[in-house]
Parts: structure tokens; sequence; C-alpha cells
């Protein structure tokens, strides 16, 4: 079949777009990966929403919707929140990466936090502000601990938010670490009911844990 140079053109244009306002790095391994549930009772999920008390943030991209939230990354939240925010552990765990030095604003760099939980999976806290990082690698988390500040760095979109995923390990691109850990679904267990998670447009305000 013969491509027809305007429909060519709409494809390159796609393309670009999408790498553009892709919220995440692309897909490490580029192939696809179903879209699955979470495994745990959400009033039994070891997880807290990953902010303070009293203040509720919209959820823009949720799991597998779209652009950013494809394939590698299907699974994890974008909470819509001012630069500066503070940003909470939603899982105790020993931080396993930590970063601040990016710019707010440039989209090829993105500050971030690693938590590694006690049965290996890894939480991942990025779009943090410059100098946004409140641990130190090593260090013992609390869910609940302020661990940073949230910011707009990296591929945001433009707009500040935390992305909040989990990872069966902590090879995630651009830590330099061998192999990949594609993102697994995760509920919470003080944002209300969410067996299958949070849903994209919807306010969640942490209720005590
Ligand atoms: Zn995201």
């Amino acid at each position: 079949m013969k491509l027809s140079p305007l429909l060519l053109l709409s494809l390159v244009f796609g393309i670009a777009l999408f790498a553009i306002f892709s919220p995440e790095s692309s897909d490490p391994e580029r192939r696809s990966y179903p879209c699955s549930q979470p495994a745990t009772d959400w009033q039994k999920s070891p997880y807290v929403l990953p902010y303070r008390d009293h203040f509720a943030y919209v959820v823009n991209q949720a799991n597998c919707s779209g652009n950013g939230h494809s394939n590698f990354w299907n699974h994890g939240y974008d909470f819509v929140m001012p630069v500066g925010t503070p940003v909470t552990a939603a899982r105790k765990g020993t931080v396993l990466t930590a970063s601040d030095g990016c710019a707010d604003g440039n989209r090829q760099c993105t500050n971030l936090v690693t938590v590694q939980h006690e049965d290996g999976t890894v939480g991942l806290y990025s779009h943090l502000t410059r100098g946004g990082v409140k641990v130190h690698v090593g260090q013992q988390v609390a869910a609940g601990d302020w661990i940073g500040l949230s910011g707009n760095t990296g591929n945001t979109g433009g707009l500040p938010h935390l992305h909040f995923s989990v990872h069966p390990c902590g090879a995630l691109p651009g830590l330099g670490l061998s192999g990949t850990c594609p993102s697994i679904p995760v509920n919470f267990k003080n944002a209300g009911p969410n067996p299958n998670g949070l849903k994209p447009l919807k306010a969640y305000l942490p209720a005590p844990f």
C-alpha cells in the first residue's frame, strides 16, 4: 500500500505530539502490557495516598489512561498539585534513589525518589521540584513520612503533578539499572472505596490511617 503524503504527514505529526505530551519516558521495552486490576483488597492495601491529610488532589492520568500511562507505565497515578506541595511516602521502605538537581520546566530531566518496600517492590515519586528531595539514599521511611516537594520537572506536559507508580523492582528508565520492571496495579487503604485503584478526574482526600 502506498501512503499518501497527507497521511504520512499526519502520522509524523501525531507521533511528535505524543512524544511532546507523554508525561513519562517513552516505553523502554516497546511492547504492550495488559492492564490488570490490583490484587489486594483496598482496605488491606499497604499503600496510602502520597500526600498529607486535609488536602485533596485530582487524579489526572490513572491506570491505563493512555499517553504517558501506557504499556510499561500502564499502572500509576498523576496527582495534579502546585509546585512545592509536600509529598509523603505511600508505604514504608528504604530510599533507593533520590535526585533533585533538575530545574522546573526542564522537560528532559526529572527529579525523583524511589523507595524499596519489604517485598522488594519499588515506589516511584517523580517530577519533584528542584531541591525538593527531603530524604537520603538508605534512609528508612514510614508511610506518611515527608519525602519531598512536588514539582514540574521532566515530561509533565507542562502540568505540575506528582507521578506515583509501583514496580516489581528498581530497574527503571534513567536509573542506570539493567533489566526493566513495568508498573503494577495499586490501590490505597485511605482513599475511600477504590477496589480497582483511583479514577481519573476525581479528587481524593486522604483519611487518617
Ligand atoms: Zn504519570
